[in-house]
C-alpha cells in the first residue's frame, strides 16, 4: 500500500524569518494521527537551519537540485554528499525549470539521478510534457523519454528508490491544474511504463503530480487511483495552504 507525500517545493524564495514562520507554521499544524509523509524543500542555503528546525518532526527535507558530480572543481555546485550530511533525505531532479532555464538534458537529469541516488538521498524525478508538446498529441512520448534516460543509466530497479512527479508544465505556477482525469491518464501510463519492465517496482513507486495543487483542488487529484501525492510550489510557501493539501491527503 502505497502512502501520500505531500512535498513543498520552495524554489527561490524565502528568507531566514519567513522560513521559520512556516516551518513553525507546517510542525506545529501536522497532526499526530496523519499517515502522509511530508517533505519541504528549501533554497540551499537555508536547509541546514531549517534541518535544525524539524529535529524532532516527522518533517523530511529535501533540496531543489544537486550536481551530478561527486566533488571538485564545479564552482557554484552542491554534491550529494553535502546535502547527506546536513540532513537532506531527498533531492528534486529533473525540474522544468532546471530542464528549461537551465538547459539541463534527460541524460544530465539522469547522472543527478544516480548520484543522488549512490549518495543515498531519495531522488524526486520531475517529467512533465509543455502546451505545444500536449497540443500535438506528444505527451506520453515526452514523458516516456523522460523516464527511460534514468532507466537506461541506473536500471529500472533504481526507480524502487525513487519518488516520480508528473509536473505538466502548462500547470506549474499558472493556476491551471489539470483534471483528475488528465493527470490520472498520465500517472497511470508511467505505472504501465515502469509495469513493462518491473511490475513490483511499478506497483511501489509514488507518483506525485505537481501543478497548481491547492487544497480546493487535492482531495479530486489524489483520489485518483495512481495519483500518490503532491509536489507543491506556491501552496507550499503558506503553512495554512500547505496543510490544507496534507489535511485533503489525510481524508482519503
Ligand atoms: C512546482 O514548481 O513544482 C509546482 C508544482 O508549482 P505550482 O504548485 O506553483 O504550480
Amino acid at each position: 500500500m502505497r502512502k501520500f507525500l505531500v512535498a513543498g517545493n520552495w524554489k527561490m524564495n524565502g528568507s531566514s524569518a519567513a522560513n521559520d514562520a512556516l516551518v513553525a507554521g507546517i510542525t506545529s499544524g501536522l497532526t499526530q494521527s496523519g499517515s502522509v509523509e511530508v517533505l519541504v524543500c528549501p533554497p540551499f542555503p537555508y536547509l541546514a537551519a531549517v534541518a535544525e528546525q524539524l529535529r524532532g518532526s516527522s518533517v523530511a527535507l529535501g533540496a531543489q537540485n544537486v550536481s551530478e558530480h561527486a566533488s571538485g572543481a564545479f564552482t557554484g555546485e552542491v554534491s550529494a554528499d553535502m546535502l547527506v550530511d546536513i540532513g537532506c533525505k531527498y533531492v528534486i531532479v529533473g525540474h522544468s525549470e532546471r530542464r528549461a532555464l537551465y538547459g539541463e538534458s534527460s541524460e544530465q537529469v539522469a547522472e543527478k539521478f544516480r548520484a543522488a541516488l549512490n549518495a543515498g538521498l531519495t531522488p524526486v524525478l520531475c517529467v512533465g510534457e509543455t502546451l505545444s508538446e500536449r497540443d500535438s498529441g506528444r505527451t506520453e512520448e515526452v514523458v516516456a523519454g523522460q523516464l527511460a534516460a534514468v532507466v537506461a543509466l541506473s536500471g529500472i530497479a533504481s526507480l524502487a528508490s525513487a519518488v516520480i512527479a508528473y509536473e505538466p508544465v502548462w500547470a506549474i505556477g499558472t493556476g491551471k491544474v489539470a483534471t483528475p482525469e488528465q493527470a490520472q491518464d498520465v500517472h497511470k501510463f508511467i505505472r504501465g511504463r515502469l509495469a513493462n519492465e518491473n511490475e513490483d517496482v511499478a506497483a511501489a513507486v509514488q507518483i506525485l503530480y505537481g501543478g497548481s495543487m491547492k487544497g480546493e483542488n487535492a482531495g479530486g487529484l489524489l483520489r485518483m487511483p495512481d495519483i500518490d501525492g503532491g509536489l507543491i510550489g506556491g501552496a507550499s510557501l503558506k503553512s495554512a495552504d500547505f496543510l490544507a493539501i496534507v489535511a485533503a491527503a489525510n481524508e482519503i
